[in-house]
């Protein structure tokens, strides 16, 4: 299976009751990248990589189709399978696993589709058809914020995250308190997201401060070097988001102990092959990990849900796609879909997702 065409196309998803607000963004609409391969026999494949805008992540729209534009034409006519295609990227370029991933869902898409088989099946099965999720609450005021927990726990939420940071910790603080008020006792779990905004001082302030709330920390600072500074000094456990860049970061925060989780998402590792690695790594270690994307529409959705499905159940924290904050889907029919808190696997081969093309336009180049 060889790749004949690759064509990349630029989405606007816009934010419902925008903007969505985590400590380094403030988002009101969402420039998503979307690829679709073309092989010898006519299958296609679809893929998707949709930074939350520029400052998140070392990533951003712009860069993933010029990542994409200047891998694409020694694409054509590389094998599809995911270790030759792999090479064959990071042949053609260093780094940028941002865009590596759209042509690694893609040809994943693409090679179910052709053999009948889901992308979860490929990803070595076993999985469960529907596929726990969590709800990621932006910063806001603690009571609203609270007010939104309560709603999601009864919606069938078992899972809530909480941003926080760039703000007084007094606040953070609060919110979390008022949070736990709301869910105790409803067996949900908590996960405080920090988005790197918080210096160590604030870390191990927040920690001594709320004994009494379960909560993980997830990405509370900037780097692994303050990550290991409070590591030893928190009551809390501590997840890594933003810092895991690569497999090779995750092996060696996995390895170390550094972390007691990830939020990880498929396309800062690089796409569904790497997850697939990284999945039975923090598996061997008993480390409990999501399977998320930053945003983006059906397409990374499907991803993360086949991944997500495929994930040991008592490790596995979600899949958080951005289905609730926008409307509208690439497939109508198929669109994937949250209902009482979990997503349903689609049926279908491949990520179970056929995109409306003719919702994106023309495409911004074509090979
Ligand atoms: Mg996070």
């Amino acid at each position: 299976m060889k790749i004949r065409e690759i064509h990349v196309y630029a989405h606007d998803l816009l934010v419902k009751k925008g903007p969505y607000v985590i400590s380094s963004s403030t988002v009101w609409a969402l420039d998503t990248t979307l690829v679709r391969i073309v092989a010898e026999d006519g299958t296609e494949g679809w893929g998707e990589t949709c930074p939350v805008g520029p400052t998140y992540a070392e990533a951003h729209a712009a860069g993933a189709r010029a990542a994409l534009i200047q891998m694409a034409p020694g694409l054509i006519g590389a094998d599809l399978w995911p270790v030759a295609l792999h090479r064959r990227m990071d042949g053609l370029l260093n780094g940028h696993n941002y865009a590596k991933a759209a042509i690694d869902i893609a040809a994943h898409d693409l090679i179910g589709k052709r053999l009948g088989v889901r992308v979860c099946d490929l990803m070595g099965g076993g999985a469960v058809q529907d596929v726990p999720t969590y709800y990621s609450m932006g910063v806001g005021d603690p009571d609203e914020v609270a007010r939104i927990a309560g709603e999601r726990v009864a919606e069938g939420y078992t899972r809530l995250q909480v941003k926080l940071g760039n703000r007084p910790v007094e606040t953070d603080i609060e919110a979390l308190r008022k949070v736990w008020e709301v869910i105790r006792g409803t067996g949900a779990r908590l996960a405080a997201d920090g988005n790197r905004a918080w210096n160590t001082r604030d870390v191990i302030r927040i920690s001594r401060e709320c004994p009494e709330i379960p909560f993980v920390f997830e990405q509370p600072c900037n780097s692994i070097e303050e990550l290991a500074t409070v590591r030893p000094l928190v009551r809390h456990g501590i997840y890594m988001d933003e810092n895991g860049v690569s497999l090779d970061t995750a092996i060696t925060a996995a390895g170390t102990r550094l972390v007691d989780g990830f939020g990880m998402k498929v396309t800062r590792i690089g796409g569904l092959h790497p997850m697939r690695a990284f999945r039975d790594i923090c598996a061997a270690r008993n480390l409990p990990h999501t399977s998320d994307d930053a945003w983006g529409g059906d397409v990374i959705a499907a991803a993360c849900a086949h991944l997500g499905a495929t994930v040991r159940p008592n490790l596995n924290e979600g899949a958080w796609i951005a289905a609730p904050y926008i409307d509208g889907h690439y497939d109508r029919a198929n669109g994937i879909v949250i209902r009482g808190g979990t997503i349903r696997l689609p049926d279908g081969p491949g990520l179970g997702v056929v995109p409306d093309k003719d919702m994106f336009g023309d495409p911004v180049a074509s090979f």
